[in-house]
C-alpha cells in the first residue's frame, strides 16, 4: 500500500473555525486527499486516543495556548509529531483567543475570579512561544491554499502519492 501523511488534527483555545475549514476542505476534495492523507486523530472523527499514537508525520493545531494543561499537552504533541503546522492566527499569534491581553486593570478585576477559578495563563500566547512550530498558515479562519501548499510540500518531503 501506497505511504501516506499520517496526521493529527487538534484544537486549543479558539472556537474551533479552523477545524470546521479544514472539515469541509477535505470533504470537499476526499477523492485526492484520502489517497495520500491519513487521519489518525481528529477528536470529532475518530475515537482513537492521540495519547496512544507515537509517530504523527504532522500535527495540524488551532487555537492559542491559555492554560498550563494546554502547554503540556503542545509539549507533549510535539514529541509525537515529526512536523507541526500552526494553522489560523489563534495559534500563529494569538489573536483574536489573546484579547483579554490587553484588557485595562478594571477590565481585567472583572475577569479575575473567572481566571483564577479555571486555572488560565495571565497571556494567551501562539504555539510558538512554546515549541517549535514548523509551518504556519495564516487567516481567520484558516486560509484554505497556503494550508494546501504546506500539504503539497510535506507530501513531496515524506514521499507521498
Ligand atoms: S483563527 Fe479564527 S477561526 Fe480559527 S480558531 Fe481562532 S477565532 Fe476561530
Amino acid at each position: 500500500m501506497a505511504r501516506k501523511l499520517k496526521a493529527g488534527f487538534f484544537s486549543f483555545t479558539g472556537d474551533e473555525g479552523c477545524m470546521i475549514v479544514l472539515l469541509e476542505l477535505i470533504s470537499d476534495r476526499f477523492d485526492e486527499l484520502s489517497q495520500k492523507m491519513e487521519i489518525a486523530y481528529w477528536h470529532v472523527l475518530r475515537s482513537k486516543k492521540w495519547r496512544d499514537i507515537n509517530d504523527f508525520d504532522v500535527a495540524i493545531i488551532e487555537g492559542a495556548v491559555s492554560t498550563n494543561g494546554e502547554v503540556e499537552r503542545l509539549k507533549d504533541i510535539r514529541s509525537r509529531a515529526k512536523k507541526v503546522v500552526a494553522v489560523g492566527s489563534c495559534a500563529t499569534t494569538g489573536a483574536p483567543s489573546n484579547h483579554r491581553n490587553f484588557f485595562d486593570e478594571r477590565r481585567l478585576g472583572e475577569i479575575d475570579s473567572v481566571i483564577r477559578r479555571f486555572g488560565y495563563r495571565e497571556k494567551v500566547q501562539p504555539l510558538k512561544d512554546f515549541v517549535k512550530v514548523d509551518d504556519e498558515v495564516p487567516g481567520c479562519p484558516v486560509m484554505e491554499e497556503p494550508f494546501l501548499q504546506v500539504m503539497q510540500k510535506y507530501f513531496k518531503e515524506f514521499g507521498v502519492g
